[in-house]
């Protein structure tokens, strides 16, 4: 058995809003295997992108325990957990949007060059990586000159291109037509699934997870049984 990759316990988190207090995660169990594929899905604010941003250590649990890669990210330095994150997580995130005064290929290319990988070899995987996606006609290209589609998947090429253990996608398939989104899903899978890495994505789509190995449901803070669990138990 391969240690997870991700491995939450009793993750607590509350937001506080002037008088409110918001509980956004009420305890949440939940292990993600390596190369595995794994979709949360749940209503509105039951905490999804909550969930997603403690995986990707951009927030911190209130309480409860995280590992990524076995390692508990509460002892982490902001320094570590910032190279941990660098080395160890893609992100396939709505608000991560690509930025739009750099080419395609640059646009790929940043994470390795903030990571300091040598030009030649970045060059190499951001071409390969382009030519996986379908997109090496495009390098030079501007997102604004690509259809949604295109654009998610250049950004799928970005979090992939590092090869992290762990990619993490907040309603990647969103703003897509359905057509487009099995298009960018399959990608997902078969990209993912070539470097071994595993997925947790946030998505309200039906056909997303179905093709996931596994699917969560978040209500409320908590993961509830799902109803063909519930159905098999009855
Ligand atoms: P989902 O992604 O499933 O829609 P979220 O994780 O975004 O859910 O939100 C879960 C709950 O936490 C919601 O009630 C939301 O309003 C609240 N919340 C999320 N982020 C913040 C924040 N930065 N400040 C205050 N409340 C927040
Ligand atoms: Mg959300």
């Amino acid at each position: 058995m391969h240690t997870p990759v991700l491995q939450l316990a009793g993750v607590h988190k509350t937001f506080r809003l002037g008088q409110h207090i918001v509980p956004a995660l009420r305890g949440v169990d939940l292990s993600l295997a390596r190369g595995e594929m794994l979709a949360l899905t749940g209503p509105s604010g039951s905490g999804k992108s909550t969930l997603l941003h403690i995986a990707g250590l951009i927030e911190q649990a209130d309480a409860g325990q995280v590992l990524l890669q076995s390692r508990p990210v509460q002892a982490l330095s902001e320094h570590e957990a910032t190279r941990l994150r660098r080395d160890t997580i893609g992100f396939v995130f709505q608000g991560f949007n690509l930025v739009p005064v750099m080419t395609v290929f640059d646009n790929v290319d940043y994470p390795l060059f903030i990571a300091g990988v040598p030009v030649a070899e970045r060059r190499r995987r951001v071409g390969a990586m382009l030519e996986a996606v379908g997109l090496a006609a495009h390098a030079r290209h501007r997102p604004d000159a690509l259809s949604g589609g295109q654009r998610q998947r250049v950004a799928i090429a970005r979090a992939l291109v590092k090869q992290p253990a762990l990619v993490l996608a907040d309603e990647p398939t969103a703003n897509l037509d359905s057509h487009t989104a099995s298009q960018v899903l399959d990608l997902m899978r078969e990209q993912g699934h070539a470097q071994g890495a595993a997925f947790l994505l946030a998505t309200h789509d039906a056909r997303l997870q179905q093709r996931c190995d596994r699917v969560l449901h978040l209500r409320d803070g908590c993961i509830e049984n799902t109803p063909a669990v519930l159905e098999a138990a009855a």
